[in-house]
């Protein structure tokens, strides 16, 4: 991590400081109100649970201080990138999304962007980096990609589709803005999922849009207002007390992911193991430039279907559930949503286990075809 966002790390620790009098609580409050005082409408502060709440102002100032940008919370990570996207495009324009990255954005985009007249064009996240993005109005990527870990040079393809005129918006979900910073290699909307590392505990659903160009999260923020796709105050709270342990819990996730990425490519029952980490793999150009380290996922191959269920299931301390970023170790095949990858690929997304623990069970959940591994 760089020394400007370290410091932006504890300038996120420190963000109510200033504003602080004597007998104020330290953490911010759980502002569970729809309504709000409004004698005078003109008169500033909050109006109307819809349109703002104080719960959602302490995250969104953390977000800030980590974009380096100008932040707008929503529900879940699907919210903030259907915001993003219903924000910029109209009918006629053409939207460039990869094929290979979160699926539900190409449901999305298939399902209700295109009957509204947006051409929609799916290119695989490997051929970005030579891809003509002439007309198109928004190039969309995610990088690394879930759940293949395909990168994209960031700031290759943010000029090139400027260039184009075209508006780049990238999902930074798999990295956090502590370990990527599209923003500042020329991309004009970020959007994430804070359900997975920033929330942290797999207890929350959250998301976020940031952006330095306020006429464009000016839009974002009135497609919160107008759809309706606004945060709950106590799940504003949650997220609040994640990100402060963020980079604590990405130090060990990552050190921990890339120490396991490093066994299990050399295991006998492995193939085809994807982690940006590591020296061989075909995105390791990326990791000490664009990207702060390898990550915390590992992407990888057991025989088939079964050996890969059977492994789940076995393992002790990986959690057979879908998502990533939390404190457990989960993984699961992804083959079972219909994502184009083989039958016996897992996501793995690494917790906070002490590494060697955590090593030992999934070497013997690798090693006994048979019987539940234990600790
Ligand atoms: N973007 C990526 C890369 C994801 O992996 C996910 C969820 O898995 C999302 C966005 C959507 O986030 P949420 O589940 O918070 O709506």
């Amino acid at each position: 991590m760089t020394k400007s966002v370290q410091a932006r790390v504890a300038r996120m620790l420190h963000h109510r400081k200033a504003a602080l009098e004597q007998g104020d609580p330290v953490v911010p409050p759980i502002t569970a109100s729809a309504t709000f005082h409004l004698p005078h409408v003109q008169a500033g502060g909050q109006i109307y649970g819809r349109n703002g709440n104080p719960s959602w102002d302490a995250v969104e100032a953390q977000l800030a201080l980590l974009e380096e940008a100008e932040v707008v919370s929503f529900p879940s990570g699907m919210a903030a990138i259907a915001a993003a996207l219903f924000a910029t495009l109209r009918s006629g324009d053409r939207l460039v999304i990869p094929s290979d990255g979160y699926y539900v954005t190409r449901v999305l985009s298939d399902g209700f962007l295109r009957t509204l007249g947006v051409e929609v064009t799916q290119i695989a996240t490997s051929a970005y980096a030579t891809a003509d993005f002439t007309g198109a109005a928004v190039v969309y990527l995610e990088t690394p990609s879930n759940p293949g870990l395909e990168v994209v040079d960031i700031a290759g393809v943010a000029s090139r589709a400027r260039a184009a005129g075209a508006r780049v918006i990238a999902d930074n979900t798999t990295m956090t803005p502590l370990l990527q910073q599209p923003l500042d290699l020329g991309c004009d909307l970020v959007v994430a999922s804070d359900t997975k590392a920033p929330a942290g505990h797999s207890d929350v659903l959250f998301g976020h849009v940031a952006g330095r160009d306020p006429a464009m999260i000016g839009r974002v923020r009135d497609w919160r207002r107008m759809a309706g796709a606004i945060p709950g105050p106590f799940e504003a709270f949650l997220v609040h007390r994640g990100l402060e342990t963020l980079e604590l819990r990405l130090e060990r996730m990552c050190a921990s992911a890339a120490v396991i990425a490093g066994r299990l490519s050399a295991h006998q029952s492995v193939r085809r193991l994807r982690y940006p980490g590591l020296a061989g793999d075909a995105s390791h150009w990326a990791v000490g430039g664009q990207m702060a380290n390898g990550g915390f996922l590992i992407g990888f191959e057991l025989a088939d279907a079964a050996a890969a269920e059977g492994f789940l299931a076995r393992c002790p301390l990986i959690e057979q559930s879908t998502s990533f970023g939390g404190t457990h170790s989960a993984g699961e095949r992804r083959a079972r949503w219909g994502d184009m990858v083989p039958e016996g690929f897992i996501r793995l997304s690494v917790g906070v286990e002490p590494v060697e623990v955590l090593w030992t069970a999934i070497a013997d959940a690798l090693a006994d075809q048979g019987m539940p591994a234990t600790l």
